[in-house]
Parts: C-alpha cells; structure tokens; sequence
C-alpha cells in the first residue's frame, strides 16, 4: 500500500486539554492550516472523575463527543502518532501516513502504567479495588465506597510525576466524609499510602491537609509506596522507601492510582529526554520550546517542565506555546514565558474544598481576589464542581480563557 503524503503547516498530536486548546488558540490567533491528529472519537474532562468516584457527580458529565470540539478550520486525523522524525518534519501514524508540519505541537498526554506494581492489573478486575485515573472505572470506585461498612480501606499514590497528584488523596476525603455521614467511619480503617514526606508539596496546604487527614483518622503512611497486591487474598504490600521495611495489609476496599510515565514511543524516539527515565519531552520550562528541535513545543502530562501535571497547567502553558510558535513562524524570538502556575482544587469532604495554587517558586499564588483560598471553603465546591466545568467547555477549549 502506498504511504498516504499529507502536508499541513502546524500540526498538533493530541487532541486532549492541551491540543484542543491550542488548536483553538491558533484560529483565533488567524493561524491557519492546522491539523490535529488524535484516534480518540470521545475527549474527557477527567478533573470530574474524582467527583464521580465519589458519588458526587454521574459519569457522563466528564466526556463528549471530539467531533464537537475539534476548532472550525482545523483538520482532524483521527489517527495515532507512532514516530517524529524531527530531521525531516515528518510524523509517521499507525495508519501509514507521512505527516509533514512546518511546526508541531506534541501534548498526547501521559501513560499509565498498570503492570508495574505486581498484581494491580489484575486486582482492578476483582470486586473491590478501583481507580478513578479511568472514565470506565470511576464509577466503580463510588460503588465500592456506598457499599462498605467496616473493613479496612487503602488508598494509593504512586512515586514520581502523576496527572493531579492531589487526585489520590481526595478520594480518600470523599470517602471519609461518606462514611462519616452514614455514621460507619469509626468500623473503618483508613489508610492512605504517599509516597512523599508530608501530604503536599507546599507547606501551607500540606498543614491543612494533615488537619483534615486527622479529622477523618486516617492513618498516612508518608514515603510509602505500594510495591505488589496480591489480588486473590486482598493483600497490599506497602513499602517505607525511608526506613526501608515493608509490611503487607489486607484490605476490603482499594483505590489505586498507577505509575505514570511519558507514553512508550515518546520515550524511545528523539524527543525524550535522556536524562529523564520517565522519557518526557525535552522543553525549556518556561517557553515550553523543544530544547533540540526550536521548530517543535511541547505542553500538558507529557512535557519536561517541571510542573504539576494539571489542565490548570496547560490554562497557562497553552497562550505561552501559541505566542511563541507564532513568533517562529513570524521569524521572531519566542519571548513569552511560563512561570510554572498549577492549580490543584484539592476536595476535602462532600461540601469543601482547599484550591491550591502554585508556580515553580513551590509559594501559593492565589488567582482570587479577596478570600482565602488556603482554607478549605464551601464556595471553592461549587467552582470545582459547577464553575471550572462550565470554565472548560465554554471558554478552555474555544481558547478564550
Ligand atoms: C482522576 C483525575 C483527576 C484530575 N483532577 C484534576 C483537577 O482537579 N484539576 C486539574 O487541573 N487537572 C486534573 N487532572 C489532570 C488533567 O486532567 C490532565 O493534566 C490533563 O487532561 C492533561 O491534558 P493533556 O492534553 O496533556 O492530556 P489528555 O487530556 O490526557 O489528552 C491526551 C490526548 O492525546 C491523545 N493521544 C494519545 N496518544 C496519542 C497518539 N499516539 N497520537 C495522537 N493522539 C494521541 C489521546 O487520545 C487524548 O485525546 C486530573 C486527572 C485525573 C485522571
């Protein structure tokens, strides 16, 4: 069969928070011939899915079709991105097509990789672990959660970068604060396994969350990891990386959230990052510009910069990437910058929450006028679970905000 020779002068590999984002950018900013390549025929907001494991908002809220959102004017190849020849401005697809771009923009979001704590995968398909970290399982993990009555619960986070670090926590909260109202909380152990030092990396929200954590009783287990589940006897085996001991713990209930890493052909090819295992693409973290091939940029999970993989992230990154790509093609300097800005809207019982935000100083750097927002708060639940949807579909993705 002959190689399908398709020519487009930007062209974005991805069409998830980021790329749908800055392909809309891009057409308001008059920039016209642009292809977005994603197989994908449903996009999700997956901030919601945290809500829907804990029975806080119904599933299909979080997808909709990709067809309604790809921008007018863009072109979609409902294809995969396998290969990126940088040399020769090529990006090869499962479909066999040859891709040419002028520029290119790589968000195709990050992998998660089930089987490498021993016993997860296969754990996911028993009647009592779930994650929220899939569209097909979040519900599941609500269900697991209104059914237990006493027994032990066990809630996970991986070490390295992840997708929302904060989302392997609020899980536990909102299953707390369920089992508080249903009056069950004191027949339930609780045990939330971090693989970091304190509960988040800045300070002021990482007191407040001990506070909630102890609130609930829940017993933290800090740079602790777990390293195997043995599925069949409901077995965890949890790792202190400090003291360097392990102890196993039988749950009734388990939350997992997987190791995560740049997607495996990201990793292999020529934009990785050699000095990174995880294989993210190599950007300079505040133009978000390959470091090697100025004619690429790369945002979202599966970038270099040193961020908190976050759609509030890309909210910022997304206006940098579209300035700095149009001053390329304008022959310019790129001269826009990224600060590092994540914002994490960490749910702490079914009516509060906390919204943590940040930027590479690692200092809170609150965007709302006028209240405190490094305490948990009524009005912060109603923007996470009315406001920042609406914020997303409506103006996120139309690139007006
Ligand atoms: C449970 C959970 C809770 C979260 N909570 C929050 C929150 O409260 N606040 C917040 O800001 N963020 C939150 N996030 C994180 C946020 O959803 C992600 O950071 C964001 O979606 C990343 O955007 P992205 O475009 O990089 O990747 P994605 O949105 O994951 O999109 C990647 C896209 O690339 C496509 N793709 C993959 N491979 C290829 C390929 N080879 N070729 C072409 N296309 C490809 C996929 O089909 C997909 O459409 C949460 C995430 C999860 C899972």
């Amino acid at each position: 069969m002959a190689t399908q020779r398709i020519a487009h002068r930007t062209v974005i590999i991805g069409g998830g928070t980021a790329g749908i984002t800055v392909a809309a950018r891009l057409r308001r900013a008059g920039i016209d011939d642009v292809a977005l390549i994603d197989p994908s025929t449903e996009h999700y907001y997956q901030p919601l899915w945290t809500l829907v494991g804990g029975g806080c908002a119904p599933a299909n809220k979080s997808v909709r079709s990709q067809s309604s959102l790809i921008p007018r004017g863009v072109a979609w190849l409902k294809d995969s991105a396998v290969e990126v020849d940088p040399t020769n401005h090529v990006v090869h697809t499962a479909a066999g097509a040859r891709v040419t771009y002028d520029r290119l923009v790589v968000c195709p979001g990050i992998q998660l990789n089930w089987n490498k704590i021993p016993g997860m995968a296969d754990a996911l398909t028993t009647p009592y672990v779930s994650s929220n970290y899939t569209y097909e399982l979040a519900p599941k993990t609500w269900d697991l959660i209104r059914k237990m009555r006493s027994g032990t619960a066990v809630f996970t986070m991986p070490a390295g970068p992840i997708k929302c670090a904060g989302a392997p926590q609020k899980i536990a909260y909102l299953a707390a604060d369920y089992w508080r109202g249903e009056g069950v909380l004191g027949q339930i152990r609780i045990v939330l396994v971090l693989p970091t030092p304190g509960m988040f990396g800045v300070k002021v929200f990482s007191d407040e969350l001990e506070k909630v954590a102890a609130r609930y009783g829940i017993e933290v287990r800090k740079s602790s990891e777990v390293v195997e589940i043995d599925a069949e006897a409901r077995r965890a085996v949890i790792q202190n990386n400090i003291e360097n001991t392990k102890d196993a713990v039988d749950y009734d209930l388990m939350h997992v959230v997987p190791p995560q890493s740049a997607p495996d052909w990201i990793k292999a090819g020529p934009l990785a990052d050699p000095a990174n295992p995880a294989g993210y693409i190599e950007i300079d973290k505040h133009t978000m510009r390959h470091v090697r091939f100025p004619e690429i940029f790369a945002l979202g999970d599966a970038g270099s910069s040193p961020n908190s993989k976050t759609g509030a992230a890309i909210r910022k990154q997304a206006p940098v990437v579209v300035a700095n790509l149009r001053a390329g093609l304008e022959g310019r300097d790129p001269v826009e910058r990224y600060e590092g800005y994540a914002s994490c809207p960490l749910t702490t019982s079914r009516h509060k929450m906390l919204l943590a935000e940040f930027d590479y100083t690692m200092e809170p750097t609150p965007s709302i006028p006028l209240i405190n927002t490094t305490r948990e708060r009524r009005d912060m639940w109603y923007l996470k679970r009315y406001g920042l949807p609406f914020l997303y579909w409506n103006l996120m993705l139309t690139g007006r905000a």
